[in-house]
C-alpha cells in the first residue's frame, strides 16, 4: 500500500440509507452496542478473559465502579482522553484543558488490573493483549500495521493486503467468519473486542462464539441474532485519500483512515440480506429482488423426511457441518455473479444442496448437477424438484448430455482433486469441455485432498488449474486453466 504523508483529524460520519431502514434498525444497532459494553466486563467476570478496557466519562466511573466491585472486580484508570463524539475512533482524542475527557479504563481481579498497570507502563504489548484475551497472532499482527508499517486502519492488511502483490484495482474479497468480521466497528456492531488479524482467524472466531454465547446467557439474545445477522450482510470498505467508506445494506459509514492516492477495496461478500435494506446495483447492495418461486423458502428448513440424507450424501456427518463448509462456496458464488442469471453446473453435485442454496439465493439461476450414485440424483430431484431434469446420473467425465453445443455456463462447481482421479485422455477431454463451454470455474475442497497438498493453492495447480486473485488457503477460488 503506497502510503502519502498526511493525516485527516478523526471523524465518523453515518449516513442511514433511507427513513425505514432507519426506524428498524438504529434501536436495534444500539441495543447491540449497550449489550456489548456489558459483554466487555462480563467477559472478564465469567473468566473468558483477565481484564478488559473500558473508556468511560468519570460519571459513569463512579456508577460502574460500584456496580463492579459488587462482583469482586476493581477499576484502575490508566489514561485520560478526550471525548470523542464517535462510537468508534481510529485513535485515542488528546484530552484538552477545559473540555469534557474520558477515562481509559482496565478492570479485572485486583491482582489482575495491577498486573496490567505494570505492561502498560512498560508498554509491553505482548502482554496487554494475553491480559485483555486478545489472540497471539491477532496482538502480533496489530503490532506490524501499527509499528512497523505505521498504519491505523488494519482492514487492508487483514485481508491480507500487506503480503498480496498489488493488483488491478486494490480490490480483495474477504471470506471468513462473522466472528472476525471487524467491518462494522465503526458502528458499534462487533463479536470480538480487538483487531483480527484476518477474516480466517481461528482464534477470533473462537474468542467471538464464547462471547455470542455468554451474551444469550446474560438475557441479550435477541441482541446476539441481531449483531450476527448484520455481520453476514455483504459489506464494502474502501479507502482513498485518507477516507474511508463502509457502505453495508443499512447506511454509510465515512471516516479517515490511511492516506493513499490509489482506492483500496475489500469487500465482504456476506450470505444474507436485509429486508429493509437498500436496493442498488452495485456491490453490496442487491440489485433487486426476485421473485421467488414458493419452495425456495421451504429449502432453507431441512424437510423431516430428508433429515437421514440431506447432509449425509453429501460426505458430512450434520447439516450443520454442511453449512459451514457451503458457506464459503455460497458467498463466492454470489459475489462472482453479482445477481446475473445463467446455467451453473455442479459437477459431483451429490444431492443438489449446495445447488439449491444458490437457486435461493439467485433465483435467476439455472442449475444442473451430475453424480454418479443414483441415490444422491433421486434425493436431487427431490430437493430441487423444478430442475429434475438437469439433475444427471452419470461420471462427471462423460455426462455429454450436459454439453450441447450451443450451452454456455455462467459458473462451474468442481473440486479440482476429480482430474487426479483419471487417466489424462479423461482430463483433457473435461478440460476441453470447460474451456469452450464455461465462464468461470469455481474450486473448493475438503479435509484429506486440502491436507495432501496444503491448501487448495497446491491441489488446484496439481489438477493444472491456477487460483485467480484470491489467498492459497482461502477454501473456495475462482481458477482457470493457463494458457500453454
Ligand atoms: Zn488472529
Amino acid at each position: 500500500m503506497e502510503q502519502l504523508d498526511f493525516k485527516l483529524p478523526d471523524f465518523t460520519r453515518i449516513s442511514w440509507v433511507g427513513e425505514t431502514t432507519r426506524t428498524v434498525w438504529q434501536p436495534r444497532i444500539e441495543r447491540v452496542r449497550v449489550a456489548w459494553h456489558a459483554l466487555e466486563w462480563l467477559s472478564v467476570l465469567a473468566g473468558i478473559r483477565t481484564c478488559a478496557v473500558s473508556v468511560l466519562s468519570p460519571e459513569q466511573l463512579m456508577t460502574e465502579a460500584g456496580e463492579w466491585a459488587k462482583h469482586g472486580l476493581s477499576v484502575l484508570p490508566v489514561a485520560m482522553q478526550g471525548v470523542s463524539q464517535y462510537t468508534y475512533a481510529n485513535k485515542p482524542v488528546q484530552p484538552e484543558a477545559g473540555q469534557p475527557f474520558s477515562f481509559r479504563c482496565v478492570l479485572g481481579l485486583p491482582q489482575d488490573v495491577s498486573r496490567f498497570k505494570e505492561a502498560w507502563d512498560a508498554d509491553d504489548h505482548r502482554a496487554i493483549g494475553k491480559l485483555l484475551g486478545y489472540p497471539e497472532c491477532c496482538t502480533e499482527f496489530f503490532y506490524e500495521v501499527w509499528v512497523t508499517h505505521r498504519m491505523m486502519d488494519t482492514t487492508w492488511p487483514m485481508a491480507g493486503g500487506l503480503h498480496t502483490a498489488a493488483t488491478n484495482g486494490h480490490c480483495l474479497q474477504a471470506i471468513g467468519y462473522v466472528e472476525a468480521n471487524i467491518l462494522w466497528r465503526w458502528a458499534g456492531v462487533r463479536a470480538a473486542p480487538h483487531l483480527p488479524c484476518s477474516f480466517q482467524c481461528e482464534a477470533t472466531r473462537s474468542l467471538g462464539q464464547q462471547l455470542i454465547a455468554l451474551g444469550r446467557e446474560a438475557g441479550y439474545a435477541a441482541e446476539m441474532d441481531w449483531l450476527l445477522e448484520a455481520l453476514s450482510w455483504p459489506v464494502e470498505w474502501s479507502a482513498l485519500h485518507g477516507i474511508a467508506e463502509i457502505k453495508t445494506p443499512l447506511f454509510k459509514i465515512s471516516t479517515n483512515t490511511d492516506a493513499t492516492s490509489e482506492k483500496y477495496v475489500v469487500q465482504w461478500p456476506g450470505s444474507a440480506y436485509p429486508a429493509e435494506g437498500a436496493a442498488g446495483v452495485c456491490f453490496p447492495y442487491r440489485p433487486y429482488a426476485h421473485p421467488r418461486p414458493p419452495h425456495t423458502d421451504t429449502l432453507r428448513q431441512e424437510p423431516a423426511s430428508m433429515s437421514t440424507w440431506y447432509a449425509q450424501d453429501n460426505g458430512f456427518p450434520s447439516r450443520a457441518v454442511m453449512d459451514e463448509a457451503h458457506h464459503p462456496l455460497v458467498a463466492l458464488a454470489r459475489v462472482t455473479l453479482a445477481g446475473q442469471g445463467g446455467a451453473v453446473l455442479d459437477l459431483g453435485c451429490g444431492n443438489a444442496v449446495l445447488l439449491s442454496k444458490l437457486y435461493a439465493d439467485n433465483a435467476a439461476l439455472i442449475p444442473f448437477g451430475v453424480d454418479n450414485v443414483a441415490a444422491h440424483i433421486a434425493h436431487a430431484r427431490e430437493v430441487l424438484p423444478d430442475f429434475a431434469a438437469n439433475l444427471v446420473e452419470d461420471d462427471l467425465f462423460a455426462a455429454d448430455m450436459l454439453w450441447p453445443p450451443d450451452r454456455r455456463y455462467a459458473l462451474v462447481i468442481l473440486m479440482p482433486g476429480r482430474f487426479l482421479e483419471v487417466d489424462a485422455a479423461r482430463a483433457a477431454s473435461l478440460k476441453a469441455r470447460l474451456q469452450q463451454h464455461v465462464e468461470r470455474i469455481l474450486v473448493y475442497a475438503y479435509g484429506d485432498w486440502l491436507t495432501r497438498y496444503g491448501n487448495l493453492q497446491g491441489l488446484a495447480q496439481a489438477a493444472g488449474l491456477t487460483l485467480g486473485d484470491s489467498d492459497a488457503a482461502a477454501p473456495a477460488a475462482l481458477a482457470y486453466f493457463p494458457s500453454p
